[in-house]
């Protein structure tokens, strides 16, 4: 039974995660129209800018693609990887929760890493620009930040042995937790307190994205939150006082268009 979920995710896994993104993008999408916090801006002419940068990542997407599939398949081979040591073979689910926690943890460390290194924060940093954060900012990624972000993950996926079946699962989980965190979309405070103790809810997000330090250097979790309460990086901030974007870069010119944002971390400053 686990054999077969395990072939069916490994063959049709990414159909349904790309399914699964357009879907799930539509519906957030349409809660917004009715539910949202912000409604004073161009919503269409917002995520068409976002939305550009899906064409610019294709090329990165393709070729680390291509190179999960060799590296898993590498590691499977000749069972490298402390995974393969902790032998959960039997065990599918202990080694999908157990993986899972790691490349979450993985993920924890890269946002850090690109928050505080400055050659990869003026990549970051196009992402974090955005003065409306909605379920479109989840697409604006710098091509850059796309290369750097699966090469991280690469590495964690190399040093830990993470069945390709895994890797799969947890992006088609990321797809939920992403748009869900950059939904211009507020949760009740008391479910914010239930939710937001293990996982990274918009309420929680949308902190990260405000647009001075310290709060744009906390909630850095990609699934889970616990990472930030251990190690101290966790706050919240009132909606009232939100206010999104990057101190640096507030200019609407700059951040409303697509060719002047990718060339952000080409800049000289
Ligand atoms: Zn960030
Ligand atoms: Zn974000």
């Amino acid at each position: 039974m686990i054999l077969n979920f395990e072939h069916f995710i490994s063959t049709y896994g990414e159909k349904l995660q790309l399914l699964l993104f357009v879907s799930i993008f539509f519906i957030a999408w349409n809660i917004e129209n009715f539910a949202g916090v912000i409604f004073n801006y161009r919503k269409r002419n917002h995520a068409f800018v976002n939305a550009t940068f899906i064409f610019t990542n294709i090329p990165g997407q393709f070729l680390l693609g291509l190179a999960f599939v060799k590296i898993t398949a590498w590691a499977s081979f000749h069972r490298f990887g402390f995974l393969y040591y902790l032998n959960f073979g039997k065990h599918p689910v202990v080694l999908f929760v157990v993986s899972f926690i790691f490349l979450d943890f993985g993920e924890y460390i890269y946002h850090i890493l690109m928050h505080k290194v400055k050659r990869l924060w003026i990549f970051h940093l196009v992402h974090h620009s955005d003065n409306v954060v909605d379920v479109s900012t989840t697409l604006r990624e710098h091509p850059g930040e796309n290369i750097i972000r699966l090469s991280f993950t690469l590495l964690w996926v190399f040093l830990s042995g993470t069945a390709f079946w895994v890797l799969i699962l947890r992006q088609i989980i990321q797809v939920f937790t992403t748009l869900f965190a950059h939904m211009n979309f507020r949760i009740p405070e008391y479910m914010d307190k239930i939710i937001g103790f293990i996982f990274i809810t918009p309420n929680l997000h949308q902190v990260h994205h405000h647009y001075k330090k310290p709060y744009t250097d906390c909630n850095y979790g990609d699934v889970l939150s616990i990472w930030d309460r251990l190690f101290g990086t966790f706050k919240r901030l009132p909606a009232e006082d939100l206010i999104f974007g990057v101190d640096t870069h507030m200019r609407k010119e700059e951040n409303g268009n697509f060719k002047t944002l990718f060339n952000i971390p080409f800049n000289k400053n």
